[in-house]
């Protein structure tokens, strides 16, 4: 039996994809053997990361002058290869939650770094506004994460830098809703959310910043390494390109990521008019910026958190536990939750627990 799961991540995957990977695990294509036991080197492997890398470029409509590559390390690797790669003297960072702030510290190690917002004064419960004059000038790039997983806020428009690159952390909302990539210079996710199982990483970069990185920079860090092996200067991870892959193509013949936006939507919508309307449940969020990927949520105390998470495992949905710097719970809803599984959730908290306690 399948069970509803609400993890920030890794998380679910469509049941689709995963059924394929199950029929093709033995056997990939004939080849009589699976897919993590072939050579990176082979014409089926080659096939694989070159169409993973076709379907992205599709699915985000990636123009020409942009770069894609697979790399390992998560995107908390990416939070020194950023600096390092694009030699940076200066750089501007948004801190609207753990992540942006992890990269934030990366980044001093390399760089003049500041905070140019931030919206810790509320414990990261709104996007600070912002405009080009928030930023400095001569910074080499500008660095926010677009998606909190954590607090549960977004940016619905893509700030104003003026001449300043834009690289932005998108690993909890990648594929989600559409993102104008030509407005970046760098884009970076970890797979295990809207895209397949840990272990691989996606960045994509505007070709003028592909290859200016600093000469101190280690060769498995560069972008440009893998630019020029089709990310396959050394072993890959393999087997979480092809699934990856597989979700790509899942997402394509749903109709793509204006398709699933509109799904997305949906299913945010559900769960925080409920959570609004309901006089138990408290989403602490500013409305405007909520996130439609990750929606943390709180009763009026701790130990009727405790045994909400409890009674829903009971049920069948899972790992409901907020994160510990926000406590409560949390519903993450990517791509591969089906509307379904929101509708049920939503049913169990109307009546969550029989008892006296609720
Ligand atoms: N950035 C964001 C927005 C995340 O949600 C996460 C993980 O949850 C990370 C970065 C860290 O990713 P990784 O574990 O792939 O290094």
């Amino acid at each position: 039996m399948r069970n509803y799961n609400f993890s920030a991540g890794p998380s679910m995957l469509p049941l689709e994809v995963l059924e394929q990977v199950q029929k093709e695990l033995l056997d990939f294509n004939g080849t009589g053997m699976s897919v993590m036991e072939m050579s990176h080197r082979s014409k089926p492997y080659e096939a694989i990361n070159a169409e993973a890398e076709s379907l992205l470029r599709s699915l985000m409509n990636i123009p020409d002058n942009y770069e894609v590559i697979f790399v390992q390390g998560g995107a908390s690797m990416q939070f020194e290869a950023i600096p390092l790669n694009l030699n940076a003297k200066k750089a501007d960072y948004v801190l609207t939650g753990n992540f942006a702030s992890k990269a934030f510290e990366e980044a001093k190690k390399f760089a003049d770094v500041v905070a140019a917002a931030s919206s810790k004064d509320k414990n990261y419960t709104y996007i600070p506004t912002l405009n080009a004059k928030c930023f400095r000038q001569d910074a080499d790039y500008v660095h926010i994460c677009y998606n909190n997983t954590i607090f549960g806020t977004r940016y619905t428009s893509v700030p104003d830098t003026g001449k300043i690159p834009l690289v932005a952390d998108i690993s909890s909302c990648i594929l989600s809703e559409e993102i104008d990539v030509s407005k970046f210079g760098v884009l970076y996710a970890g797979a295990q959310k809207n895209v397949g199982p840990a272990g691989v990483t996606i960045v994509i970069v505007r070709k003028d910043l592909s290859d200016i990185a600093s000469p101190s920079c280690p060769t498995m860090l560069k972008w440009i390494t893998q630019i020029k092996e089709k990310s396959l200067y050394n072993t890959p991870p393999s087997f979480s390109t092809y699934v990856s892959m597989l979700v790509f193509r899942w997402l394509t013949k749903l109709g793509g990521v204006k398709a699933i936006q509109k799904i997305n939507e949906e299913k945010a919508a559900m769960l925080y008019d409920f959570i609004d309307n309901s006089d138990f449940y408290i989403n602490k969020t500013n409305k405007p910026d909520r996130s439609i990927m990750n929606i943390p949520f709180v009763t009026s105390s701790e130990q009727l958190d405790n045994q909400f998470i409890s009674e829903a495992a009971k049920e069948g949905f899972l790992t409901l536990k907020g994160h510990k710097l926000v406590g409560g719970m949390r519903a993450s809803i990517y791509n591969a939750m089906p509307v379904e599984g929101i509708k049920k959730l939503i049913e169990f908290m109307k009546n969550p627990v029989v008892g006296d306690i609720f």
